[in-house]
């Protein structure tokens, strides 16, 4: 390198904008150096790899050069290969094909094979293939891996394994890309037998089987693989958690967190993260305090995805002032993903003017919004019912900042109007919409016309429902339910018949409730044998005994249908899972404590009455959250207006 390529490319190290870029290469332009074939290539190099949002540039810098080298493709190939685009890898791989000055190289050919993969589109990974075997560079280990990884991705694990036994001399790497081939096409027994034919592993090699075992739920054997590894690095412990935790095993992920804690071992940001998730969807709040105090002590405070995530995580856990404090508190500048994470937490539990004003205040601090952003705040207008405040946001969307809306967005307008009764509103909107209605956009305004009693128009839009996605289960029961409402008996029979024949599944319901750090999992129904559910069947009698004396409860026969998607009996109306679990809480968590229940349901009508009176009777606050939203009852109502 010559002193002005040095300065070149000290300078071009610094560009960390597109626009810096652009400047650079305005000014390396004037001197004539943007054609020196190392600055080029070092130019490609930072607008395609190393700068984010700068491909596009890449590719133009690509087609403009009058003689680009293989390196320079190369780098095109790659950075296309880790991007949202990787079939423009694949293009940039044709045209090198055709430029016979620049020859294909095992580079080449192992980037576009990793676009292929991600892709997963096995008739581009067998051409490239063929390219490889024409070259002779089939075998050659970098090759041979991404063909082993692009055919387990594509599905075709026999594939990967007959180009493995191909390779004369496979290194661990490529022993670890069989292995993880296996589990991509859960083949448990394969990647069990790849492992002990392995000459020698490596800690990455115990930690891919961990990894394969803990996302297919196979904790048995996780457990008899960690407990004999050699050595463990955070990687091992992380897996353990993380996988524990997203299968729903909270007990058992806290179990691990704390043995790690016991060794004196600091976790990484994944399996804090990772901890932190499970417990938002468990709503697992005393963990996640846990957790909170153990990331101050370490001294993660610091990094904003940790905060992230334990903002997200307070949210969901109904600790809306905590996740407040956390966001306020946050260090150094706040992300996007940051303040979605605020700002989802202040809607789902129906703060829209709060989450309003965070949004504004967002856009005063010069962070721009993305569609994600936006979906967030206009799910708080409608579950806060601002409807003119939510008209004004899509448009400013649209407007203002020049995003497309999707299908999520659309569905945020229909709930919106929906909610607010403004039924010919909301049909209009549909009809209107850019992009063709999906199922999910006609279901949200048949959720609207059974709440509002609208039996014409939701036969209209159950009819565009049957077309669409004619065995779901959800719409049937929104259906027989304005029927039931308007009376119409004979309507209600014909449809639970329709659902018989069409042998509809229904999603079984669970409940959890954290109590003493331990998590408890209820199921809709009776069981004698399990001395949890007993004591929790056992409150649950008195409760309903007192709430029906002292509040006036009437079981609300109608409306069992409401929710027969999940829970069909009669009967057990009385022991949905939700019941079990906040029964059981009033049983064992001390006074004035809140209740706090998570269901991956949505709560039925009756379970929600239930729930009012208990609040109301018992002068105690319950928060559930259910499939859609938060419900707070207080004082004999709920945060949701009865709205869900
Ligand atoms: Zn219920
Ligand atoms: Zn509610």
């Amino acid at each position: 390198m010559n002193s002005a390529e040095q300065f070149c490319v000290s300078l071009l190290n610094n560009c960390r904008t597109l626009r810096s870029l652009q400047h650079f290469h305005a000014r390396a332009a004037v001197t004539g150096l943007d054609s020196d074939p190392l600055v080029a290539g070092k130019l490609l190099l930072h607008s395609a790899v190393h700068l984010s949002g700068a491909l596009d540039y890449a590719r133009r810098l690509l087609l403009h050069n009058p003689c680009p080298d293989t390196f320079m493709y190369n780098t095109l190939i790659r950075g296309f290969s880790d991007s949202a685009s990787p079939q423009n890898s694949v293009s940039t791989f044709s045209l090198m094909l055709q430029n016979l000055d620049s020859p294909v190289d095992s580079f080449s050919l192992a980037f576009t094979l990793k676009s292929a993969a991600n892709m997963r589109c096995l008739r581009t990974g067998t051409q490239l293939h063929s390219q490889a075997l024409t070259r002779g560079l089939h075998t050659h280990l970098f090759v041979g891996t991404t063909l082993i990884s692009m055919y387990a991705e594509c599905g075709c694990v026999e594939f990967a394994q007959n180009m493995f036994d191909e390779i004369p001399e496979p290194n661990i790497v490529t022993w670890n890309a069989l292995v993880t081939a296996f589990f991509r096409c859960v083949d448990v027994k394969g990647a069990e037998r790849v492992f002990n034919l392995m000459p020698a592993k490596n800690l990455a090699s115990y930690n891919l089987m961990l990894a394969g075992y803990t996302k297919l739920g196979e904790f048995e054997f996780a457990r008899k693989v960690f407990d004999k590894m050699p050595i463990r690095d955070e990687i091992s412990w992380s897996t353990m958690i993380v996988g524990f935790a997203q299968h729903g095993c909270f007990n058992e992920a806290f179990e691990y967190f704390r043995e790690l804690h016991k060794l004196g071992i600091t976790p990484n940001e994944v399996s804090l993260t990772g901890a932190l998730s499970a417990c938002a969807q468990a709503g697992a709040l005393e963990f996640a305090k846990i957790l909170h105090g153990y990331i101050e002590k370490v001294g993660f405070v610091w990094m904003i995805p940790v905060n992230n995530a334990l903002t997200d995580t307070y949210s969901k856990c109904g600790s809306i002032d905590m996740a407040l404090l956390v966001f306020q508190r946050m260090p150094g500048e706040k992300s996007i993903v940051s303040w979605t994470s605020i700002i989802a937490g202040l809607a789902i539990q129906g703060y829209g003017e709060e989450a309003l004003s965070l949004f504004h205040e967002m856009e005063y601090s010069g962070i721009k919004p993305d569609g994600i952003l936006f979906v967030t705040i206009l799910y708080a207008c409608s579950h806060s019912g601002l409807v003119e405040k939510g008209d004004e946001i899509f448009d400013r969307m649209t407007k203002i900042y020049g995003i497309t809306p999707e299908i999520e967005h659309y569905g945020c307008m229909v709930d919106l109007y929906g909610r607010a009764g403004q039924l010919a509103k909301a049909y209009d909107f549909v009809s209107k919409m850019t992009i063709s209605p999906n199922a999910v956009i006609w279901r949200t305004l048949l959720g609207a016309c059974s709440f509002h009693g609208d039996l014409q128009l939701a036969e209209r839009v159950k009819r565009k429902l049957s077309e669409l996605d004619p065995k779901n289960s959800g719409d049937h029961v929104l259906l027989s339910n304005i029927y039931a409402f308007a009376g119409k008996w004979k309507d209600v029979a014909t449809v639970r018949r329709s659902m018989a024949e069409l042998k509809l599944v229904k999603t079984p319901g669970w409940s959890m409730i954290e109590v003493d750090k331990v998590m408890h999992t209820f199921v809709a129904g009776f069981k004698e044998d399990d001395a949890v559910i007993k004591e929790a069947y056992e409150k649950l009698k008195e409760v309903m005994l007192r709430i029906r004396v002292e509040g006036g409860y009437v079981p609300e026969v109608v409306n069992v249908l409401h929710d027969i998607e999940e829970e069909e009996k009669e009967g057990s109306v009385m022991v949905h899972s939700e019941k079990l679990a906040v029964a059981f809480g009033m049983g064992r968590l001390t006074k004035g404590k809140i209740v706090r229940v998570v269901k991956n349901l949505r709560v039925c009508k009756d379970c929600h009455n239930v729930m009012k009176l208990i609040s109301e009777v018992y002068g105690l606050e319950i928060l559930l959250r259910d499939r859609s939203r938060f419900h707070s009852f207080k004082n004999g109502s709920c945060s949701c207006k009865d709205y869900w």
